[in-house]
């Protein structure tokens, strides 16, 4: 048995098909640029071979109808099971993965004001493959559902709660797959107890949030209700000032609506640095001397380990801290600086362990007397796979 898996963006669309009992990836692609002339799509084998094709003008039906073909000549469609979709935000209607269905349709369509960049060409992907794959069960994965859990003293913010009430202003989180399934090989590899932990699993990729997780649960995230609130990252600032909107604007001649676009796609590492939104590239910067380059990775580092230590109150304690997503698996450095600022909470790095990346420590880069760090591969395209799987085969 094979899944489907689709994540469906706004002029993108990734896909993968995963066998779930044997968690690997059996071919994968990426279609880019929808609806412009320089639109294409790409596969990727199992071995890593590519082969690129160009869709001039292709969207997102050209495109999943491209996917449908190239399996059937792969001879891959038959033995498809399900199709399992990322979603983004299931704002408070959705605590889990779902069978889709006409309510549930509805349901991601009535969270469009919470995620509207990315919930209509999600929900776009799913009605395209129910035309396509007529037969097929298909299940929608949010990236806001592993953080229902969390009590409300974490999720409300201090507004007026009419807001609340009337405009389902709270925090939501998000990389929900990725916490969840990275907290959870955290605990079997450190063999932990299911009934009785307490890990922050930091992700860090172009979007970057960190997590608390007692006993499997989300109790705290730095994104809210929307993934700008936080930490720094690529293009987003993260945390500010709410009043900088307002000065901005005025400081401008812009309106709120433009200051938080600038928030979100020209602030972070691209903001500080003027250089790069990619850490690899800005690494590369520090080590030719540039100041500014330097001074963004600084304030990333400082404000992540500041994050952490603050999701620690909800824990009460810390077995584990995990690192995840482009920058937290693969940046030396970062994950150098971050644990030096969180002496505080009992980490001592092991540089050597931390140099290469964990991979003879179990994962591990702090001592053995120390808290433990730990580098953990996420694999969110595999926890939707499973969760599909699961769903499919009831
Ligand atoms: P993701 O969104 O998870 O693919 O992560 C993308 C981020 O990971 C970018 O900022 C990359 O520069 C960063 N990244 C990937 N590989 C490395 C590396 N070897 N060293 C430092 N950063 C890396």
């Amino acid at each position: 048995m094979q899944i489907l898996v689709v994540n469906c963006g706004s002029s993108s669309l990734k896909f993968a098909v995963i066998d779930p009992a044997a968690r690997t990836e059996v071919v994968s692609g990426l279609a880019q640029r929808l609806g412009g002339q320089d639109a294409s799509i790409t596969w990727k084998d199992a071995s890593g071979r590519k082969h690129e094709d160009m869709i001039p003008g292709g969207d997102h039906a050209k495109a999943m109808r491209e996917v449908y073909e190239g399996l059937k000549a792969r001879g891959l469609a038959g033995s498809i099971a399900g199709i399992g979709h990322r979603v983004v935000h299931g704002g408070q209607l959705f605590s889990a993965s779902v069978v889709i269905d006409e309510q549930v349709e509805k349901g991601i369509e009535a969270c469009f004001a919470l995620g509207p960049l990315h919930n209509p060409p999600n929900l776009l992907g799913i009605r395209i493959c129910k035309e396509l794959f007529p037969g097929l069960r298909q299940v929608a994965v949010f990236d806001t559902a592993f953080h229902q859990t969390m009590p409300r003293h974490a999720y409300l913010y201090p507004v007026p709660y009419e807001w609340y009430e009337k405009h389902a202003v709270r925090k939501y989180g998000f990389h929900g797959t990725s916490h969840r399934f990275v907290s959870a090989r955290t605990v079997g590899m450190l063999n932990l107890r299911g009934d009785d932990h307490a890990v922050i699993v930091a992700h860090l990729g172009n979007g970057c949030s960190a997590t608390a997780i007692r006993n499997g649960k989300s109790v705290d995230t730095t994104m809210g209700l929307t993934p700008l609130e936080g930490l720094v990252m690529g293009t987003r600032s993260g945390d500010v000032d709410p009043a900088l909107v307002a000065f901005m604007a005025e400081r401008l001649g812009k309106d709120a609506a433009a200051i938080t676009d600038l928030l979100n796609k020209k602030s972070g590492l691209i903001g500080l640095s003027g250089v790069s939104n990619d850490m690899r590239s800005l690494l590369a910067e520090c080590d030719k001397g540039n100041e500014r380059a330097k001074l963004a990775v600084e304030v990333f580092c400082y404000r992540l380990a500041k994050q952490i230590a603050a999701l620690a109150v909800p824990l009460g304690r810390l077995d584990a801290l995990a690192f995840t997503g482009g920058i937290g698996e693969n940046s030396v450095p970062v994950r150098a600086k971050v644990v030096e600022h969180l002496r505080v909470l009992g980490l001592v790095l092991d540089p050597a362990r931390n140099a290469a990346n964990g991979r003879d420590s179990n994962g591990r880069i702090t001592t053995d007397a120390s808290v433990a760090a730990l580098v953990v591969p996420t694999n969110e395209e595999l926890v939707i796979a499973l969760d599909t799987a699961g769903l499919v085969t009831v």
